[in-house]
Formats: C-alpha cells, structure tokens, sequence
C-alpha cells in the first residue's frame, strides 16, 4: 500500500510502498478513505525540536481520518467489514487508575496514532477495537474526518458552563474556529476570538465568532469596554499556544473566570500567578478527547445542525500531499483533507 512516511530525521515525508498492516486479534483494519492535515503532523513534517524529541523513525504518519472497515481480529465482533468510521486517537492502558474510573482521556500511558505507532497516512491502517468509532452515514466524509480536532474543540467548549457567558477564545485556528461554533451553539453571549492572521480571523467570523480580535493592534481592555462588558470574560480558551495569548487572558478575565487550556506552549511560560490567585480563576488543561464522551457529544451537534464545514478550505488527493502541507505552513487555510480513493 502507499503510505505517507517520515522515513529520516530531517524536514519532508516520503510516499512509499510499504506492506498493508494485519490487525492482530483485537484490532481493526481500516481502508483508510480520507484524512485531514493537523498542526501535529505539520511539526513532524517541519522536523521540529518537539518532533526531534518525540517521532521514532522510519514511521506512517496522520491520525485524522475516516475509513470503512476491511478486516477484523478474531476478538472483534462489534464492527464488521464495510462499515464507516472514524478513530480514538489517543490509545490508553486500560488498567490504570484513571482507565478503570472511565477517565481514560487521563491515563498517564497515553500513547498516539501517528505519533508513538504507525498514522492513518495510508491506504491502510490498524487501531484496537477500543479506539474504534461508528459513524453515521449521513455525516458528509469530509466532517467526519475532522472527528479529531473537532472533539478537542468540544472537549474544551464543554469544560465550563457557558450558556449566557462571555467567552474569549484566543487562536483561530482550526480548533479555536470550530470551538467558536460550539460556544454559541451552546449558548454563550459574546464569542471573542483573538488571532494574529487576519486569514484566520476571518475563518473564525465564519464559524460564528461575534467578535474578532487582531490581538497584535488591539487590546482586549478597549474591546471589553467597546461590548459594554463590565466584570471580563466569564469563560477563556487558550487555543494559540502563544504565551502573549495566555498573559493576554488572566487581566481580562472577570473574578471567578474559568479558563481552559489547549494550546501547547512552546516552553515554560511565566504568567502573574498573583492575578489567578486573588481574582480567584479557575485553570484547566485539556488534553485530547474525553473517551468516548466527547465522540457521543460531538455526533449528536452535528447530527442536530453544527455547521462546520465552512472550516474546510482545501482538498486534495494524497499524491498532491506536498501541496497539502504547503498550504498548512502558509498559515492560510482551516482544515486541509487528503483523498486517499
Ligand atoms: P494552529 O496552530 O492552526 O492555530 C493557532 C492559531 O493561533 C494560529 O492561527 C495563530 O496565528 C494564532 N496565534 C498565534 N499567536 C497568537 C496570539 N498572540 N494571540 C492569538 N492568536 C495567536 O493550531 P490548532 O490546530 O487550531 O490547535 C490549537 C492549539 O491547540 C495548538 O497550540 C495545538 O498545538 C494545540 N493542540 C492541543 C491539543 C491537546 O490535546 N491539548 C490537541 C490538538 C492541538
Ligand atoms: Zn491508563
């Protein structure tokens, strides 16, 4: 089969032929039927510091994908040939603490398709059973290929209680844009997403933010005052993993604001730890997906009118992939999708 693969330490992807993966007694083989580009697999292209630390080569790379079921183990019965899914992306232990309390987006064995074993950049791919997620047929492929990032939105979305709130998003980038979309659905008043990349920023209008922000010429104190906001934002998401980002929050935040935390820092972050304490905020870290709370969640939006696919701004076949992280490193794009048929 052709795959997409990191095959040497250094900057690029290789397409190759490699063998089509067997799953093993508890897991699936899935035709892999199209994939989506995520800012992950654009670090492990660039050969980052973090991709440098992480990423064994040689390896298949991806872990946004939809695809129908080829072949199952001899222990799987809940998903038969022919059937459409998605995945789990995150494989976790299933005996820790954590695992056997149904927390399983918080074992601390946590390892990742794409990442630590072989990516859905294929025309093939194996995940476990567990990892497995139905799809309804009524959901357009391209939506569900962007389960992943999607369910890292919801995740975040969902952490804090926003009905009636004022949100403050930081980052339009795909998730940033699509937790956007969540936030109003679920009820909030103001959605103000911040971005540098007026592209994006326009992308994030799209998806249904009421305000957007150029977070390097204005400041959220005047956009504040300009919404006739008194106390701050009840409710932040760090989606930019710029630390300008996340110290740009904690003074806008009302007393008792909640943030919840995406974006991966680039490093140690230094930020008034004295506002967090005496405007008493709340911070949490959002890793992933919640299994498989946040895939049930996430369906059902879509199922009931969450539109996201203004999201999806280019497409192409896997053989183009080269133009595909071009576009993705140009800062220009939401999600881009490569159609493996
Ligand atoms: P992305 O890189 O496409 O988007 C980040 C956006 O932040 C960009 O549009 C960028 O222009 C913007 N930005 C940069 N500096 C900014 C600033 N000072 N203020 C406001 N915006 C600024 O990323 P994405 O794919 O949408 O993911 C969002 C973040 O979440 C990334 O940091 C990513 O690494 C992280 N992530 C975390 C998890 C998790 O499980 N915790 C999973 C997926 C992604
Ligand atoms: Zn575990």
């Amino acid at each position: 089969m052709q795959a997409l693969v990191k095959t040497e330490a250094g900057v690029g992807l290789r397409l190759m032929e490699i063998p089509i993966p067997e799953p093993d007694g508890n897991e699936v083989l899935i035709k892999i039927v199209k994939t989506a580009i995520c800012g992950t697999d654009v670090h492990i292209y660039n050969w980052d510091p973090w991709a440098r630390k992480t990423i064994q080569v040689p390896l298949t790379i991806g872990h946004e994908f939809v695809g129908v079921v080829a072949a199952v183990g001899d222990n799987v019965h809940d998903f038969r040939p022919g059937d459409l899914v998605s995945g789990e992306g995150h494989l976790v232990c299933g005996h820790c603490r954590n695992c056997l309390a149904g927390r399983r987006h918080l074992c601390n064995r946590t390892s990742g398709v794409g990442v630590n074993r072989a990516g859905a950049f294929a025309e093939y791919l194996t995940i476990p059973v567990t990892n497995v997620w139905y799809c309804d047929r009524a959901i357009p492929t391209d939506i569900l290929t962007c389960f992943d990032p999607l369910g890292n939105a919801v995740h975040t979305a969902l952490s804090f209680d926003v009905l009636g709130e004022d949100v403050l998003i930081t980052g339009a980038g795909p998730i940033g844009c699509m937790a956007a979309a969540i936030a109003r659905l679920a009820g909030a008043r103001h959605v103000v997403v911040t971005d540098v990349n007026p592209y994006r920023l326009d992308l994030a209008r799209k998806l249904g933010a009421t305000l957007t922000v150029d977070a390097a010429k204005e400041d959220l104190a005047e956009v504040q005052q300009r919404l006739g906001m008194r106390e701050g934002f009840d409710v932040a998401m760090e989606m930019s993993g710029s630390p300008a980002a996340l110290q740009a929050i904690l003074p806008n935040m009302c007393h008792g604001g909640k943030i919840a935390m995406l974006g991966i820092m680039p490093g140690e972050t230094a930020i008034d730890w004295n506002t967090v304490v005496f405007n008493g905020l709340t911070i949490k870290g959002i890793y992933g997906r919640e299994m498989f709370e946040t895939w049930y969640k996430m369906t059902a939006m879509i199922q009931t009118g969450l539109d996201i696919s203004p999201l999806i701004t280019h497409r192409f076949h896997f053989t183009e992939f080269e133009r595909g992280f071009e576009v993705m490193r140009s800062g220009s794009s939401g999600k881009v999708i490569l159609n493996w048929e």
